[in-house]
């Protein structure tokens, strides 16, 4: 199963003393969007999970503006426990920004993210903790089955893992979804990364530092339905192309250059035609000639400072990822206001 999983970025050995703490705290992060369905019954289930393996943990709620009774559940799940938190953001930003807000508030000594549907088995946090402790720092979840999906979500997930590997610059392991235990010092590197567009699998890939992959069986949904359309999933591996790659900008200079190519040809053709032949008429040559090479170069042109505007584009929006509607939770849970 390991051979889904991408050589180079794959089982580099840990350190051999990682220097991991002896009863470490993991924070387990959760984006819920209209979860009502589920969210009682998952977060029994992890809880129960998380006290089984003795582990210290604490369990972050990020409510995405969920318009049903999700944010209800919640504060309830956090009066009736004193290791829970809830971040309710301002409205629904989308399942990787809820999840960065999660990141951002989480204070453990290493982060999990996990679905609230279910979808990823709470039961594999345990055996990421085994490998965290064996000195890796990212430890992804790599579905080796996915039951209860269209033969649709399949094929357009393949197609989505294959576009991006072959444009992105860094390796995406294949079938990786965002169920991952991610060490603190991969978190921090990530919450310096405040990027709009975002696809938190692909940045914890770049974050590099020793990462795993770690199979599991991805089940149906618990109840409820996917909050993930097709036009969601579309700009999201948008996101995920554009983040990573220039190719598409590149792509419109390499259009402009086939152009110009193809202008040259005609070019000749005009000059053969108004040099060689009697079938040329008067003043046309220089027009075609000056409209055909202008075209080309335009593109040319509008390649080169596409490359640029991009960039600054990506650069230029200050604005804060998330706003917070409000935080429930303990006191230090509250305190912890980041960025
Ligand atoms: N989610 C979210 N905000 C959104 C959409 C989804 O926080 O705008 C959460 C959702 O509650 C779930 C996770 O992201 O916990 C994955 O969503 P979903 O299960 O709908 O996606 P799928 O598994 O169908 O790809
Ligand atoms: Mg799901």
């Amino acid at each position: 199963m390991m051979d889904t999983a991408i050589s180079g970025l794959n089982d580099r050995r840990g350190a051999l003393n990682p220097g991991r703490p002896k009863s470490p705290v993991i924070s387990v992060v959760v984006p819920c969007f209209n979860e009502e369905e589920v969210i009682l019954h998952t977060h029994k289930r992890l809880a129960a999970v998380l006290s089984d393996a003795g582990l210290d943990f604490e369990i972050i709620y990020v409510d995405d503006g969920s318009s049903d009774q999700t944010a209800l559940y919640l504060r309830d799940i956090q009066e009736q426990s004193e290791n829970i938190g809830v971040i309710r953001l301002s409205r629904n930003f989308g399942h990787q920004v809820a999840a960065t807000a999660g990141l951002d508030y989480a204070g453990g000594d290493a982060v999990v993210l996990i679905d609230a549907d279910l979808q990823d088995p709470p039961e594999m946090i345990p055996q990421m903790v085994e490998k965290w402790k064996e000195g890796y720092d990212v430890v992804y979840g790599v579905r080796t089955s996915r039951e209860g999906e269209s033969s649709f979500k399949l094929w357009t997930a393949r197609a989505f893992y294959r576009l991006i590997n072959t444009l992105s610059e860094v390796p995406l392991p294949l079938d990786a979804g965002d169920f991952r235990l991610i060490d603190r010092r991969a978190v921090g590197a990530l919450r310096q990364m405040r990027e709009r567009h975002r696809l938190l699998r692909a940045m914890t890939t770049w974050v590099g530092f020793h990462q795993t992959a770690l199979p599991y069986e991805r089940s149906k949904r618990f109840a409820g339905t996917s909050k993930y359309p097709l036009r969601k999933m579309i700009a999201l591996a948008l996101d995920g192309i554009v983040s990573f790659s220039v190719i598409p900008l590149r792509l419109i200079s390499f259009v402009g250059l086939i152009l110009s190519l193809l202008a040259l040809v005609g070019i000749i053709y005009a000059v053969t035609a108004r040099l060689m032949t009697d079938s040329w008429v008067p003043g046309w040559t220089l027009l075609f000639i000056s409209s055909l090479m202008i075209g080309g170069l335009q593109f040319i042109f509008l390649g080169i400072m596409g490359e640029y505007i991009g960039r600054i584009y990506g650069e230029a929006k200050q604005r804060p990822l998330f706003l917070v509607l409000e935080v429930l939770g303990p006191q230090q849970f509250r305190d912890r206001q980041q960025s």
